[in-house]
């Protein structure tokens, strides 16, 4: 049998493994932050009329610029935006790839402030581009200080802040991303997958005018409950967007994801409506763990990073067994708990509840 040792491939894949949180078919799933609740009939029926409508026209290929599905995201975005400004693929893992496409690659760097995003260095490596990962302090929190330094002495081509940040919750202030677009040359992204859960800090969208080298990237697949139609989107200068315009694959957005996603567009409200009901879950999940003694990390996402765990990979397998799982992304201590309804998110809370202090059973 054939091994992947035996393939001569590229030297800097070479024992690296591809991205793989476990998708078990378990009752509670909460381990890749999806928005849990399901989608209100009225908007599914919308949506499946959309379809049915685009489906007739697969003959042809789609909209390769997509224009009604910009012009809707820049609608649903604001701040003046128009579709010259508004860029998307199939989610926004899709689209970071298209920008390190673009402006990494070999001899170029991408810097990011770690524990973060796992796909980050992944997809650095797809490109051939460095990764240069800059730790966080102990409380995970970005000052303009801090990231100053950092971007000052790597001159990264590419930085990447993540806010609120995946594993930590961690909320990024406004001032540390204007600080780190002052602090260097090269392009700049605010990954915001998790905005839309952040009630306490405003969006980096408001910093674009005057700054064509800061990049704004959002998803469908968190807050929205659409990550199996792989809509991920950026917001930047339309110099940005023509620069991956040269990247992209034609037509790399079907005709039946433009139609569901301008469609669920047309119900942003809706779609969003499960946005408080999620938070008040991770709060009352947040509240539950302190009482037992975990350290809950303060978290502006729709997930909490939790210490005071004796041997986290034996919890998450004492409750995977349970058929609930979450994420054990191996920082000490640690497990990223997700919320999800309010039954789930009861559930997840009685089983570490039973398994005693410190997750010991
Ligand atoms: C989930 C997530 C994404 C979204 O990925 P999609 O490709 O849009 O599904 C992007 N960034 C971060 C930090 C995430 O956690």
């Amino acid at each position: 049998m054939t091994k992947l040792s035996d393939l001569p491939l590229r030297s800097n894949l070479v024992g690296k493994q591809p991205y793989g949180a476990p998708q078990d078919a378990v009752p509670i799933s909460l381990n890749v932050n999806e928005n849990t609740h399901p989608l209100s009939e009225a908007v599914l029926d919308e949506i499946v009329a959309s379809l049915a409508e685009a489906v007739r026209g697969v003959n042809r290929y789609p909209d390769r610029e997509f224009i009604a599905l910009r012009e809707a995201l820049a609608g649903y975005l604001g701040h003046g935006l128009d579709a010259s400004q508004v860029w998307a693929a199939n989610g926004s893992n899709e689209v970071l790839q298209q920008v390190l496409q673009a402006f990494g690659g070999p001899g170029r760097s991408l810097l990011s402030f770690t524990p973060t995003y796992s796909m980050y260095p992944i997809l650095a490596d797809a490109t051939d581009t460095e990764w240069v990962p800059v730790e966080r302090p102990a409380d995970y929190v970005l000052t303009p200080d801090s990231v100053t330094e950092a971007l000052r002495s790597h001159q990264p081509n590419i930085a990447i802040l993540c806010g609120p940040n995946n594993p930590t919750g961690t909320s990024l202030n406004l001032e540390v991303v204007e600080a780190a677009y002052d602090a260097c040359d090269g392009m700049l992204i605010v990954d915001e997958a998790y905005i839309e859960f952040d009630q306490a800090h405003r969006s980096a969208i408001s910093l674009l005018p005057g700054r064509e080298r800061l990049m704004v990237s959002r998803t469908m697949s968190k807050a929205f409950a659409f990550a199996g139609v792989r809509l991920g989107y950026l917001a930047a200068d339309a110099a940005v967007v023509d620069a991956l315009r040269l990247v992209r694959l034609p037509y790399h957005l079907s005709a039946l994801t433009q139609a569901a996603a301008s469609a669920a567009l047309r119900h942003a409200d809706e779609m969003l409506a499960t946005v408080a009901d999620i938070r008040s879950q991770r709060d009352r999940l947040a509240g539950e763990l302190k009482s037992m003694g975990y350290l809950v990390h303060s978290s502006g996402a729709n997930f909490l990073l939790v210490g005071g765990f004796q041997t986290p990979a034996a919890t998450f397998e004492a409750l995977r067994a349970q058929g609930i799982l979450f994420r054990n992304l191996d920082i000490p201590g640690h497990l990223r708990l997700t919320a999800g309804t309010e039954f789930e998110t009861t559930q997840l809370i009685e089983a570490i509840r039973a398994l005693g202090p410190g997750g010991a059973s």
